[in-house]
């Protein structure tokens, strides 16, 4: 299979050169080369990777049934702890099944390919996720994006196309990762039926913030972010779950994940649903910053790099973490500082946050 054309791909790799830097975590706090900063940097937005019940349920799973799978979960990687992860993220998600793979990244590029192929037309928004661009390009299938959340720019891409394609289907996120902004699903849902598409959404930021009554086909997500945990998901019906185990190659082909990591993501979605208090209480302090957020996930547009850079260098020169999200990951002239919040800020922690906004 030849590579995918870089060009086409919104995220292609920097320009610059990356380098990784260690950064020891404790809730809201880390330690980066010996200095403590309050981070608004970590997509941990109910604070559960580090809730005492959920590290407990990790060490009970550790100790019952040791630290790997051992093997894909068609083989013997199937452990016991699947079953009441997957029925639990299927009534969350209001879906007959769901399926967990090994990451959301994992999810996304095995889930797409299964779904659609040559002769197939994708329809997706300008700013999904890196990964669903690399499923739809893996698949085969034409990808056409339509503008950000612009339902108008969709119709008029599935008007003029629909008709020449076999299968249609429409790629969104439920919260945008770097904007924080919210997906009309109600509008592209009807959409979808109105064209004979499936409507699928990646609700990595959305999952355990804000809820959706829209009637989305299939939904994908990620446990490492809210959950706390590591993996990723598909919620939909019983027909395509068997179809992914059966089809997606990132699931058939890729070990389970350890059981400690079933077993702490289960817990943490277990208290999620309990307490949806901690979900509003991230968007409250997201609002308390800017009163027309929509989700955890705050954007500061600067404009240059530099002006990025220096904003976060200010930032963390007064003990606050926050990240300079640069071209290519978002379009050139909207450089900005992202920051998300989690319902283990204080409200001092955020009141400081909001000085030192000031300063810039
Ligand atoms: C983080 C993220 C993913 C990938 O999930 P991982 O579990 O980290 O691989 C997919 N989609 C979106 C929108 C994300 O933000």
């Amino acid at each position: 299979m030849a590579l995918p054309d870089k060009e086409k791909m919104t995220n292609e790799p920097p320009a610059r050169k990356r380098a990784l830097k260690e950064s020891a975590r404790e809730g809201v706090t880390v330690v980066q080369e010996g200095v403590e900063y309050t981070s608004f940097a970590c997509n941990d937005y109910l604070g559960l990777s580090h809730h005492p019940a959920v590290v407990k349920a990790a060490q009970e799973a550790l100790a019952k049934w040791g630290t790997g799978a051992g093997a894909s979960r068609l083989i013997t990687g199937n452990h016991p702890l699947y079953a009441p992860l997957e029925k639990q993220i299927a009534k969350m998600k209001g879906k007959e099944a769901a399926l967990v793979f090994g990451s959301g990244y994992l999810a996304n590029i095995g889930i797409i390919p299964t779904l659609v192929g040559e002769g197939d037309l994708i329809v997706a928004d300008k700013l999904v996720h890196a990964c669903m661009i690399d499923g739809a390009l893996l698949s085969g299938a034409t990808l056409k994006r339509f503008k950000h959340n612009d339902l108008t720019s969709a119709e008029v891409f599935l008007d003029e196309h629909r008709g020449k394609y076999e299968r249609t289907l429409i790629l969104t996120e439920h919260v945008f990762s770097m904007d924080g902004d919210v997906a009309p699903l109600a509008g592209l849902a009807k959409l979808a039926k109105r064209y004979n598409a499936l409507l699928m959404v990646d609700n990595a930021h959305g999952l355990g913030i804000l809820k959706s009554d829209a009637d989305v086909d299939i939904w994908m997500g990620t446990l490492s972010k809210a959950a706390g945990a590591y993996g990723g998901y598909i919620a939909t019906s019983k027909k395509v779950i068997d179809d992914m185990v059966n089809g997606a190659r990132s699931f058939i082909f890729s070990t389970g994940l350890p059981p400690a990591v079933c077993a702490s993501a289960l817990k943490a979605l277990e208290i999620m649903e309990r307490e949806p208090e901690r979900g509003a209480r991230a968007l409250k302090l997201a609002r308390k910053v800017n009163a027309k957020a929509e989700s955890s996930i705050v954007p500061v547009v600067i404009g240059s790099e530099e002006g990025a850079l220096r904003a976060a260098e200010k930032l963390k020169a007064r003990g606050i973490l926050s990240v300079a999200i640069r071209p290519p990951t978002v379009p050139s002239g909207t450089s900005r500082l992202r920051l998300t919040f989690s319902a283990e800020h204080t409200d001092e922690q955020v009141d400081q946050l909001i000085a030192a906004l000031k300063t810039l």
